[in-house]
């Protein structure tokens, strides 16, 4: 579903680096307040909670649910036909913007609540990036891209 060729991707940065050496060995980096146990995202090396430097980066289970989302009918380079536009709720309790993939893109079949898994596209040589896709139980599989 994706040309890979027309997604704009992130440029690291000193702050973000731990995140993207992590998508690109499929590990979700989150970051982790030592003094409060905030747990937060997007990578910043201070707490947004009680903004403590004393921040560690851990590896997330990957599993989140679907908070909400728009699908976008109109046309747009990277993508074939509509798309969804999603934020979904880590289990770890953050929030992230991403793309429900491996899902048919319509309200039937994207219902709030629903269990995700993260799952990884490599972009570049430096960026994969995180999208998400029903649970399976089974398997990490990111083979059946063409839905
Ligand atoms: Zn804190």
């Amino acid at each position: 579903m994706v040309d890979k060729t027309k997604i704009p991707l992130p440029q690291p940065t000193p702050e973000t680096a731990h995140f993207w050496a992590g998508t690109k060995n499929e590990t979700l980096k989150l970051q982790r307040c030592d003094d409060c146990n905030n747990v937060y995202f997007p990578p910043r090396p201070f707490c947004p909670s009680c903004a403590s430097r004393k921040v560690s980066v851990f590896d997330a289970s990957g599993s989140a649910t679907l908070y909400s989302y728009v699908i976008n009918n109109r046309p747009h380079p990277a993508f074939d036909g509509p798309y969804s536009i999603a934020v979904v709720e880590l289990e770890e309790g953050p929030r992230m913007m991403s793309n429900i993939i491996n899902c048919p893109q319509t309200p039937e079949a994207l219902e709030l609540d629903m269990p995700l898994e993260v799952v990884f596209e490599s972009m570049s040589e430096e960026i994969s990036l995180p999208y998400f896709q029903p649970a399976t139980s089974d398997s990490k599989s990111s083979d059946s891209r063409n839905q």
